[in-house]
């Protein structure tokens, strides 16, 4: 199912986790709205990253598939308004900052162990949160800005 010019549904569910571990993590019909609104949110993004490529490696995940990737339980993904993706406009940090620079209007943008940007929206109130993740003694940390 085709949710904008270039993101369909089945980007937002798929998870090689779920499918390895049996979960069905179809979106809740309560919840399209938001994943309407991500999408339409991801079309500024790839306008913003110059029409490159918007990769999803997480979108939506459903609250048993949320803890298996020990995600925190108040995780945007289990709502539908949060992605993990990749691109080839850069690294992460080059995208965190393309999208600053951009004025896209988000409620929390992470630059990701260098490896990708997640990004949560929110339909009234977004904050403009801006994290990177770093690992310290294996644990994750959160730092302010882009570091
Ligand atoms: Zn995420």
């Amino acid at each position: 199912m085709k949710l904008t010019e270039h993101f369909n549904l089945d980007e937002f569910t798929r998870s090689t986790t779920a499918e390895r571990l049996n979960i069905d993590n179809t979106i809740p019909e309560e919840l399209m709205n938001n994943i309407q609104l991500t999408a339409r949110k991801l079309e500024e993004v790839r306008t913003a990253l110059l029409g490159r490529s918007v990769i999803i490696t997480s979108g939506y995940r459903c609250p048993k598939l949320n803890a298996c990737v020990g995600g925190v339980s108040t995780s945007a993904h289990t709502q539908g308004l949060a992605v993990d993706f990749r691109s080839p406009f850069g690294t992460p940090k080059q995208i965190c900052q393309r999208l600053i620079d951009a004025d896209i209007q988000f409620d929390k943008l992470i630059q990701e162990h260098n490896q990708w940007v997640h990004i949560g929206f929110s339909p009234t109130n977004n904050r403009q949160i801006v994290l990177t993740a770093i690992k310290n003694d294996g644990k994750t940390i959160y730092k302010n800005g882009l570091v």
